[in-house]
């Protein structure tokens, strides 16, 4: 489904990725930690071109990122992200913001559009709310309005940066089960957390970035219990 090759990223003369290699398959679930500045978030926007790389290869769902701004837009229809600041469009609606991508990019119409965010919001568990603006509502409830937002646009693979950081933590139970749900439904799933307990409960592949480089990768049981990296041992340290 996803398969970086390689791939490595300089900001100026700094370089922030070194030979990424990441292969992920269809339903995968990977969670991704590391400290601060390691490279995560610049990893997961790579995949849907957020951020240009220099070298290397990214293939997602059989498109070849480097290719052209054409298959730039294929990926991005078909990858959904939520980000640690919701980035929810403030002057719309929570109805509005889950029908404008479906209807632009999509070219569904505006009925369509509406029966497809009702579903989703109901999913997330806040149709009642579609008709309030996102300042209306708790962060809990905007991040799952973001997921919302994302699943209209039905993704064949998610990316979660932090989706749950920015929450207060009686917030954060609730965005995680959206994020279970959406798990034993099959989706293929990359997310940047330090939710360990999501890690152990639904993680297939738990990694660990360091410096731009994936340091070690494994089923979560063994990344929890036999880290190999002095690393990964200290990380693990610091947030256990
Ligand atoms: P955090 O846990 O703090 O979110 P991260 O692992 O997501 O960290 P990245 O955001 O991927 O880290 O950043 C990797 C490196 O790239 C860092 O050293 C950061 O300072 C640098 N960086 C990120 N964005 C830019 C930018 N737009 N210009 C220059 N350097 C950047
Ligand atoms: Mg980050």
């Amino acid at each position: 489904m996803i398969s970086m090759e390689d791939v490595s990223k300089w900001y100026g003369s700094m370089r922030v990725l070194t030979d990424v290699n990441l292969k992920v398959r269809k339903g995968e679930r990977i969670v991704i930690c590391g400290p601060s500045g390691s490279g995560k978030s610049t990893t997961i926007r790579c995949i849907n071109r957020l951020e240009p790389f220099q070298k290397g290869r990214i293939v997602v769902d059989g498109i070849d990122l480097g290719a052209s701004t054409k298959s730039v837009q294929a990926v991005r229809a078909e990858v959904g992200m939520v980000f640690q600041q919701f980035n929810l469009f403030p002057h719309l609606t929570v109805l509005e913001n889950c029908m404008l991508a479906p209807m632009k990019v999509r070219g569904t119409s505006k009925g369509d559009a509406e029966a497809i965010a009702m579903k989703y919001l109901t999913r997330v568990r806040i149709p009642d709310h579609a008709r309030k603006y996102p300042a209306q509502l708790s962060g809990g409830q905007q991040q799952r309005v973001a997921i919302a937002r994302a699943l209209c646009m039905t993704p064949k693979i998610m990316l979660f940066d932090e989706p749950t950081s920015a929450l207060d933590p009686e917030m954060v139970k609730e965005v995680l089960d959206t994020m279970i749900g959406l798990a034993d439904e099959g989706m293929t799933m990359l997310c940047v957390t330090h939710e360990m307990g999501f890690a152990r409960s639904v993680a297939d592949r738990v990694l660990f970035m360091d410096r731009g480089e994936i340091v070690e990768q494994a089923p979560p049981e063994e990344f929890f219990t036999a880290p190999r990296h002095e690393r990964l041992r200290d990380f693990l340290g610091q947030i256990l």
